[in-house]
């Protein structure tokens, strides 16, 4: 038998209860893999030597054999057991290292946007970090570092991809969550040291400062190393006076501490190459080039092997929409920061809360020479709404007044300028308009926001009320869901030149 026999036996023996993926099929010596479709679920399909079928927990029981020569086919579930076994017979479905190449990742809250996030990489030369997920998210969609690595190689499985591409465990603030998410066979970690990254400097008058600053041990030491030192970055000179430098030493280095820890933990506990992201882009204050300069040359000091840097740049950066400041500014604040990177080298900048910032990739990804990191997550999340609201309006209608009713409580850990005033009321547009509210940044950033409200919102007999009727369709329409979603990705990835 080849690929063709064994779809034309399955769709023979099946008709239409059965619909086979064609581009998932896999073969390994005379062994058949395939992802299939009934009405309601997607199954994996193996049909080979009894031997192989065994490593498989199926939905029948029972193995059908299917011919003389002893193959058997067994229809299963797409759950980790079975996975575990399909990595094992395909190790390209292992996430692996990316390095220095042009990234960017897709987070993906409902996990099931792999095969459009595909669908956009094709014939781009940029790595895909498929899954990538934060601790917060998880907890918002109820979901864990498993689920979310699975779903995004059960993805891949469908849509028959061989090629590399990474996991990204987001936002990890301690060694608990690295550890759970290195046992779960993450790749990438981003180490987020938020909560040691010291918040009301600009408050403090100069004794209460000096005293602060006496507390940090060795302060004087990692001053003598940077006072009044000067780096020449492009066109300008950084220069490290006293006061810069001081405020710097406060603010960063119990964080530096935190990652350096957090860092020797990984690099004994992983046993295989890991990228490592560093991120103080989640602080109040804008990451200065000097700040820039001091954080990458201690964490070279301290023999920190990092990938990627996340800052906190210039401008307001708010979820899934378009970024909001002086655009000049920006681009030239950033030159100097990709001049830092590129002057000390080894390591990429990486821009968090990518989505839909569309003005900014030009100048990100050509001062970096392409050799920049994105992540993007809340835009797929609205993309997947909006082909709810263009298959099943009413549906739509009720997730739009129940995020309006959320708002309030779920706006407290997001930066946004949004006015819901702004937004039209949906009792008075049609259901074909209903898609224009996807254009509109107020609405974008209610239904981006709330998420989490969305998914977890169960009815008195502790029923999901919107998810399982958002995933079944999003299932049914999944032409459509894919179309939107990989276009719009696309979008994203059209705009960064690659190396
Ligand atoms: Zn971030």
């Amino acid at each position: 038998m080849n690929k063709q026999d064994v779809l034309r036996y399955f769709s023979k023996k099946y008709g239409d209860r059965y619909i086979a993926y064609p581009f998932s099929v896999k073969s390994k010596e005379d062994n058949y893999f395939f992802m299939a479709k009934d009405n309601q679920n997607k199954y994996l399909v193996v049909i080979g030597a009894y031997g192989v079928c065994k490593g498989f927990e199926a939905i029948n029981l029972k193995e059908t054999k299917i011919n003389e020569n002893g193959l058997f086919l067994k229809i299963c579930y797409l759950n980790h057991y079975n996975l575990e076994s399909l990595r094992k017979i395909f190790p390209h479905l292992n996430p692996s290292f990316c390095g220095l190449r042009a990234s960017f990742g897709t987070g993906d809250r409902l996990g099931i946007a792999t095969p459009a996030h595909l669908q956009a990489f094709q014939g781009k030369d940029i790595f895909p970090i498929l899954a990538q997920q934060s601790v917060r998210e998880m907890a918002r969609t109820e979901r864990n570092w498993q689920k979310v690595l699975d779903d995004a190689i059960w993805g891949c499985f469908e849509e028959g991809y061989e090629g590399l591409f990474g996991a990204d465990a987001d936002h990890v603030k301690n060694i608990k969550e690295l550890k759970e998410a290195a046992d779960c066979g993450f790749t990438m970690f981003t180490i987020d040291p938020s909560d040691f990254i010291s918040k009301d400097i600009e408050e403090l008058n100069e004794q209460e400062l000096n005293q602060l600053y006496n507390k940090i041990p060795k302060n004087k030491e990692i001053e003598n190393l940077y006072l009044n030192k000067k780096f020449k970055v492009g066109e300008q000179e950084l220069i490290f006076d006293e006061k810069s430098l001081r405020k710097i030493i406060l603010t960063y280095s119990e964080a530096l501490n935190h990652v350096v820890e957090c860092y020797e933990f990984l690099k004994d506990y992983k046993k295989e190459k890991f990228d490592l992201e560093i991120s103080v882009d989640e602080t109040p204050t804008v990451t200065s080039p000097l700040a820039h300069l001091f954080i990458v040359l201690e964490l070279q000091r301290w023999g920190v092997n990092f990938q990627n840097i996340a800052l906190h740049f210039l401008g307001d950066w708010q979820k899934g929409i378009e970024y909001i400041g002086n655009l000049k500014q920006f681009a030239r604040e950033f030159c100097l920061h990709a001049a830092i990177a590129k002057n000390i080298g080894g390591y990429k900048l990486s821009l968090h809360t990518g989505s839909d910032k569309f003005s900014v990739y030009p100048i990100f990804s050509q001062e970096t020479d392409g050799l920049c990191h994105i992540k993007t997550a809340g835009t797929s999340w609205l993309e997947e709404v909006k082909v709810v609201a263009m298959k099943d309006p009413a549906l739509y209608r009720e997730i739009h007044r129940f995020a309006l009713e959320n708002f309030a409580k779920d706006r407290a850990s997001y930066n946004l300028t949004i006015d819901l005033s702004r937004i039209p009321d949906i009792d008075t547009i049609t259901d074909d308009e209903l898609i224009n509210l996807f254009k509109q940044n107020d609405s974008r950033q209610l239904i981006h926001i709330t998420y989490g409200s969305i998914l977890r919102e169960k009815n008195d007999k502790g029923k999901y009320i919107f998810k399982d009727r958002i995933y079944k369709i999003l299932f049914k329409y999944e032409e459509d869901h894919y179309r939107e979603l990989s276009n719009h990705i696309r979008r994203h990835l059209g705009l960064l030149v690659s190396i």
